[in-house]
């Protein structure tokens, strides 16, 4: 089932989630629901905050961008096929030297601006059968976790603009809380309480 997803405004964005154990009700079809919204959209990541959830859930599969031919093929390979659930992740570690990348959300449309993190981070998270792993990922996939985990910590890509870079866009934000904006994908705006 595709779920609406949450645009900016909505405080379920500005949450930092809490932890989920295995118990958590229909939590398959939660994450079912949640690939499926993520694809309709055609998103590479989606966290639970953005389908109303504040939990600490969010999936991502990078395999679109394995097409991208600026890659290098070493990159193109470990995107290919990456597509994993996250869940109770807790960063240990960021390192590395800070890069920029023009990042977008799916709950935020037609906005995309370059951000500046850095390359590599160590991530603590259970799969979805709540198996523990640490692993530490680069590059553009450590990319697309570190703004997922971001949404899981309440943090959205436009904070981490310039306070210039935010003022300009101040009113296109405004807009999107509204419902001003054409979508191709199902929404619920906080400041109209219903979805279309
Ligand atoms: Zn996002």
């Amino acid at each position: 089932m595709i779920l609406p997803i949450v645009a900016y405004g909505d405080p379920v964005l500005r949450k930092k989630c809490t932890e989920i154990d295995a118990e958590y009700p229909d939590l398959k079809e939660l994450i079912s629901n949640m690939w499926e919204t993520m694809y309709n959209a055609a998103g590479v990541g989606l966290a639970a905050p953005q389908i109303g959830k504040p939990i600490r859930m969010f999936l991502v599969d990078t395999t679109p961008f394995a097409e991208d031919e600026d890659l290098s093929e070493a990159e193109r390979a470990q995107l290919k096929d990456f597509k994993r659930v996250f869940i109770n992740a807790q960063m240990e570690e960021e390192t590395g030297k800070k890069w920029a990348f023009n990042e977008g959300c799916l709950s935020i449309p037609d906005i995309r601006e370059d951000v500046s993190r850095q390359d590599t981070i160590t991530l603590r998270y259970l799969d979805e059968d709540f198996k523990p792993h640490t692993q530490t990922f680069d590059g553009l996939l450590a990319r697309v976790i570190q703004h997922e985990y971001d949404h899981i910590e309440g943090v959205l890509f436009t904070d981490k603009l310039s306070s210039l870079k935010r003022r300009l866009l101040k009113g296109k934000l405004a807009n999107i809380s509204k419902g001003k904006i054409e979508v191709d994908y199902k929404m619920k705006f906080p400041a109209l309480k219903r979805v279309r």
